[in-house]
């Protein structure tokens, strides 16, 4: 007996270029395969007849091939592939340049889809470069009724993601077969019967026949949606059962004084804004309690997270151990790279340097300690063992690095209060592993600049409370932002090169590392990082040094460069948007970003980010190489949006879900995406998983939701 856990081949005959595409597509497991949605639709109303094709039309067509051939064009010897297609209202031909493989792929009397646009040369009309799909049978059967409106829904069908040896056509009918075979029984729906009532959503059975073969739209629809509401339901289950497994485990009571709070708020150098402080509000209320808090604050690059990060830090040093008189509350501040752990182990020298207490940081590199005991206005370095000894008996209590800070070998006397800052999402396990063992549990904050709309942080933080910081603070330059057609590329080399006379240092963003091959570099025609910086050190900005950073160079090679960047010794930095994450050159004063209309509106704010420290004015300039009017009206909103928050929700809404990388960055599906872009939706997941984990923490009730619980994945994602 095979079921739906039985390996695909032991169902079907299968070649070994099939299996190969399979693998490719993570699909082992008949169960695997009905779990390969189609990423769209066909609809056979697209399709039009030869006869009534015009110049211009993006046009998709279904024939019989009468003639393959290929030849050498023009005088340049491109090879070139024609063929001409038939179908049942007349011929066109179809032309491929530089393809000529094509011939081998489409022989006569085979039959093909084509779409492609429609183009005249002379009195004839052919496609150029059409895709196309070898069909085993034209879809219609050649009478001109097909076309009527009535017989269109039974021509709905999928187009699946593909790798080569597996086509649409194949997983089709693979599922099919499978669908038929009546396996489909032994699948437990995982979401309970009510809620799919309630929101009058299909049973798994269902859905799964309809979105693999839907006999009208609105079936895809719905069984979309259901999926969608199912990947959010079970990420948002999965989050609350993980918080309030940690709030089983009691807390430090901070002991909360305003006055002294306002004390150490009355030395910055400036005074907080109205987020500021209501952040800070909100978090040492949470801190007051005994159960420990499990907050996110999410702010723009430069909106002064620190400060609320070294004020409540504040309040948990100053509060003493349980039956202590003397020592303090420990605080960890943990940071995704060693370059931004040495920056927050400055900046909280300066903000706490006053009070004489030590601070620590740890790095894969090396430990510092403030103060040195020659020079108390000083860090000194000292080693892993006296650091690690100091933090285990509670004398540092402040210990900041990257994450070899939550590592076993490092023990704390009583941690009270762990900071993240710039970590995707701290995972369940990470986080169990800080509780201690007599079964307290520190207090969580989580800082980020990344700006992801509402939708998307309510699900991927559904273990977390939300702080915004939406607020700058006064008297912030803006950033000159300009987009950038190719026609005016030198003017603003013009300006860059004046910044550079004054001194200042300039990015510049790349979408690639290496020149892709070159048929591909043609198609694209993206800017490499490498080729990029050797053209401007030749042509443009000769006088000045230039070096480049990208992601697949060694930690150490991007940590060198950085500092070299640091120091004024690179004027130009070329790079990838590795340079996103939280780096800080205050000289750095002007931002290219090439490509830009292939950048997401809140990448390209992150990325804009990095010019923002200075007190110089900043510029950036997206460099836009396209003629799409709507791309270019996007980028306009990066002048006028007033935050990161806004061009993320902008994203969300203008882009499409494939576009918006989810299952990358947030390990988010396609599918579910469409599901973020609705708020209705990813509130009520929200509520009905709340509402569960009241009734039946446990989940004893159900089974199949427990298990398919149990197959969320709550790993970190370091950046
Ligand atoms: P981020 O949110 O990007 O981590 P930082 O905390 O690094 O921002 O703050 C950026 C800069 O702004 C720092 O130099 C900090 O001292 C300064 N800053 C923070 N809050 C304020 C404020 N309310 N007014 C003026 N400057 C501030
Ligand atoms: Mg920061």
């Amino acid at each position: 007996m095979t079921n739906l856990d039985t390996p695909l081949e032991k169902i079907f005959k299968i070649a070994a270029p099939e299996k190969k595409g399979l693998k490719k597509l993570g699909i082992n497991t008949a169960k695997d395969l009905l779990f390969h949605f189609p990423s769209r639709y066909d609809d056979i109303a697209e399709i039009k007849n030869i006869a009534e094709l015009k110049e211009g039309d993006d046009a998709i067509i279904y024939g019989k091939i009468l003639t393959t051939k290929t030849s050498k064009a023009y005088r340049k010897k491109i090879p070139l592939t024609e063929a001409t297609i038939k179908d049942q209202t007349g011929t066109i031909k179809a032309v491929w340049f530089h393809q000529a493989y094509i011939a081998k792929l489409l022989p006569a009397e085979s039959f093909a889809k084509l779409k492609g646009k429609v183009t005249k040369s002379g009195s004839s009309m052919y496609l150029a470069n059409p895709e196309f799909e070898k069909t085993k049978e034209l879809p219609i059967d050649g009478s001109d009724s097909l076309f009527q409106k009535n017989k269109r829904e039974a021509f709905f069908y999928p187009i699946y993601p593909e790798s080569k040896g597996v086509s649409s056509r194949w997983l089709y009918h693979h599922i099919q077969e499978i669908l038929k075979s009546g396996k489909l029984d032994s699948l437990k729906d995982p979401v309970p019967a009510e809620i799919l009532k309630k929101y009058n959503l299909p049973t798994l059975k269902t859905a799964m026949v309809w979105i693999h073969s839907p006999k009208k739209e609105t079936d895809a629809v719905v069984a979309r949606k259901r999926f969608a509401f199912e990947e959010i339901f079970f990420i948002q289950l999965s989050r609350q059962s993980a918080r309030k497994e940690y709030e089983k485990n009691p807390s430090f009571k901070i002991k909360i004084s305003k006055e002294n709070i306002s004390k150490f708020i009355d030395r910055f150098p400036f005074s907080l804004t109205e987020a500021q402080q209501n952040s800070i509000e909100q978090i040492t209320k949470d801190l007051a309690s005994d159960k420990p808090m499990s907050r996110l604050l999410e702010g723009d690059v430069g909106s002064g997270k620190t400060a609320v990060a070294a004020t409540t830090a504040y309040a948990v040093i100053s509060t003493r151990p349980d039956g202590q008189d003397f020592g303090n509350l420990q605080v960890a501040y943990m940071a995704p790279t060693e370059i931004l752990a040495k920056q927050h182990f400055e900046s909280f020298i300066e903000y706490f340097k006053y009070l004489n207490i030590n601070i620590g940081l740890i790095t894969g590199s090396g430990c510092k300690k403030f103060p040195s005991k020659v020079n108390p206005e000083e860090a000194t370095n000292i080693s892993r063992a006296q650091l690690l000894k100091w933090v285990a008996n509670g004398e540092i209590p402040i210990l900041i690095g990257t994450h070899a800070l939550i590592q076993k070998t490092v023990e704390f006397e009583d941690l009270a209060y762990v900071i993240i800052d710039e970590q995707h999402r701290f995972g369940t396990k990470q986080r169990m592993k800080l509780v201690r063992k007599d079964g307290r549990a520190p207090h969580l904050l989580s800082m980020t600049a990344t700006p992801i709309p509402r939708t998307l942080a309510l699900t991927i933080y559904g273990d977390l409370d939300l702080t915004l910081l939406d607020q700058m603070p006064k008297g912030r330059k803006q950033i000159m932002t300009e987009i950038v057609l190719p026609a005016q590329r030198e003017k603003v080399y013009e300006k860059v090169h004046k910044e550079l006379e004054n001194g200042r240092q300039v990015y510049v963003i790349c979408p690639r590392i290496d020149e892709p091959d070159p048929n591909k570099a043609l198609a694209l025609n993206v800017k490499s990082v490498k080729t990029e910086a050797k053209r401007l050190k030749k042509d443009i900005f000769q006088k000045y040094e230039i070096d480049i950073l990208h992601s697949k160079m060694t930690p150490k090679d991007k940590e060198e460069t950085m500092q070299d960047f640091t120091n004024g010794e690179i004027d130009i930095l070329v790079a990838t948007s590795v340079v996103e994450v939280g780096v800080n050159v205050p000289n750095a004063t002007v931002i290219i970003i090439e490509g830009a209309e292939r950048f997401g509106l809140a990448q390209l704010h992150q990325l804009r980010g990095r010019v923002l420290r200075s007190n110089h004015q900043a510029y950036c300039f997206c460099f836009a190489d396209t003629k799409n009017k709507k791309s270019i009206a996007r980028l306009k909103a990066l002048k006028t949006a007033k935050n990161g928050f806004e061009l993320s929700e902008l994203d969300l809404n203008l882009r499409g879900a494939g576009e918006l990388a989810g299952k990358k960055q947030w390990g988010i599906s396609d599918l579910g995406m469409e599901a973020i872009k609705n708020i209705k939706m990813v509130e009520a997941a929200r509520n009905e998983a709340r509402e569960i984990l009241q009734k039946d923490p446990e989940m004893k009730r159900d089974s199949a939701l427990k298990e398919r619980l149990s197959l969320e994945k709550t790993e970190v994602h370091f950046e």
